[in-house]
């Protein structure tokens, strides 16, 4: 059985006191909820604050970004043990918006992920075909090719989102069958590198346009283990019925 995994990837918003009032306000909201990993991913200025404000609930903390190295002439760059020491214990990986605004590929993905595992952080890595690739019939062949890449020789503690790229942000969420054939696609690549054991433990998570209206059909599929959720994390109320949403489809 794997426990469900929502995490809330703030993106580019809130500053550190809007960051530490939406913990005040979701604590409350979720305080009762388990049997769910609950994680909010704010921007690396508020990594701290929404930590210490998280200390003791049932929130966890992620970091949205890291660079592969430990220390050095890296300007702008935050590593992963800087990440931990903030006290963060996740950090996503490979976002679309990584990939496509700042040119990270697979490889620099996969080295992100191993740097952050290595510093005993769970990394979150992102896959997930664009509209062209999926109008193209080629999305299984692209989920092959980032899982493969991103993933490879990764041990220890990771979870993957499926993110179709046409779906973030958009409105447009994937649909049951599509978000299940490419989580069990996923799922059946993790067995081939992995073995059947690991694969069936690792959690493999959507993102794309999830709202409380569509979260329960998307978790109760047998092989989506939670989301990442962008725009539907900024409010705490909408956040916290997701989360809410996630538990009772598991159930
Ligand atoms: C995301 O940023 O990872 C995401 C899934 O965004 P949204 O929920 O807004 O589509």
């Amino acid at each position: 059985m794997r426990t469900p995994f929502i995490a809330g990837n703030w993106k580019m918003f809130k500053t550190v006191g809007e960051a530490a009032a939406f913990i005040r306000q979701l604590q409350p909201l979720v305080e009762r909820v388990t049997g769910v990993d609950i994680v909010v991913a704010p921007p690396f200025t508020a990594l701290h604050a929404v930590a210490s404000a998280a200390r003791g609930t049932n929130i966890g903390v992620s970091a949205q970004d890291v660079y592969f190295e430990r220390e050095g002439a890296f300007t702008g760059e935050i590593s992963p043990g800087m990440i931990a020491e903030a006290g963060a214990a996740y950090v996503i990986v490979g976002h679309s918006e990584r990939r496509r605004l700042f040119g990270e590929d697979d490889r620099v993905v996969n080295r992100k992920a191993a740097a952050a595992i290595g510093a005993g952080l769970t990394a979150i890595v992102c896959v997930g075909e664009t509209l062209e690739e999926r109008e193209r019939g080629e999305t299984l062949a692209v989920l092959d090719r980032q899982v493969q890449a991103s993933l490879a020789g990764l041990t220890g503690s990771f979870i993957v989102a499926y993110e179709p790229v046409w779906a973030i942000g958009t409105g447009r969420n994937a649909t049951a069958a599509q978000a299940q054939e490419a989580h069990a696609h996923i799922r059946r690549r993790l067995a081939d590198a992995l073995g059947a054991e690991q694969a069936d433990r690792c959690r493999v998570i959507y993102g794309g346009s999830v709202k409380p209206d569509n979260i329960r059909e998307l978790a109760a599929l047998p092989d989506v283990d939670g989301a990442l959720v962008g725009g539907a994390s900024l409010d705490a109320a909408s956040f916290a019925a997701i989360v809410t949403g996630s538990r009772a489809a598991a159930v």
